[in-house]
């Protein structure tokens, strides 16, 4: 997958995981719609039709940088995923 489909694949799991705020016991806590799985990042490759061996290598790298579910691919593998990716914050950026 390029930088634009990577980017463009966080944006939607972002979206669909739905996080927001919300109250319990009178906090103001963070919640999200996660099912501990990987049902909304394998939906939205397949839509992107990502498929077969490219869709095995997109989950390899997801779990590899801790994204062991949908929500942790947010947490932990969308900073290093885009950041690698990311000649800018790399300090290769030549201007
Ligand atoms: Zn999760």
């Amino acid at each position: 997958m390029n930088d634009e489909q990577w980017k463009f694949f966080f944006k939607e799991l972002e979206k669909r995981l739905n996080f927001r705020y919300t109250y319990l016991d009178g906090k103001k806590i963070k919640a999200w719609d996660c099912d501990k799985s990987h049902r909304l990042s394998t939906n939205i490759l397949s839509e992107m039709k990502i498929r077969g061996l490219e869709m095995e290598h997109a989950m390899d790298l997801l779990f590899k940088t801790g994204g062991k579910c949908d929500c942790e691919v947010i947490f932990n593998s969308k900073p290093k995923i885009l950041i690698d990716k990311d000649p800018a914050k790399n300090g290769k950026r030549q201007y």
